[in-house]
């Protein structure tokens, strides 16, 4: 894949995070309850050791990964 910024080649990679209890969500917007982990449609579940896993590409140059999910 190219960068959609500057069209040069993409890195293949994953972006790895911990999160035991909830995933990956995602969010239209940050409120109270976001803030201690209430609501948000998941996207990818932990695994039994609380490590996600996301596929991606990213441009170092230009700092913007993209995934799909
Ligand atoms: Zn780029």
């Amino acid at each position: 894949m190219k960068c959609p910024s500057c069209s040069e080649p993409m890195e293949e990679g994953w972006i790895e995070t911990e999160s035991l209890v909830s995933g990956v969500k995602w969010r239209k917007e940050i409120n109270s309850l976001s803030r201690i982990g209430v609501g948000g449609e998941r996207i990818y579940e932990s695994n039994l050791w609380g490590i996600v896993h996301i596929k991606a590409e990213r441009c170092p140059k230009c700092r913007l990964i993209v995934e799909k999910y």
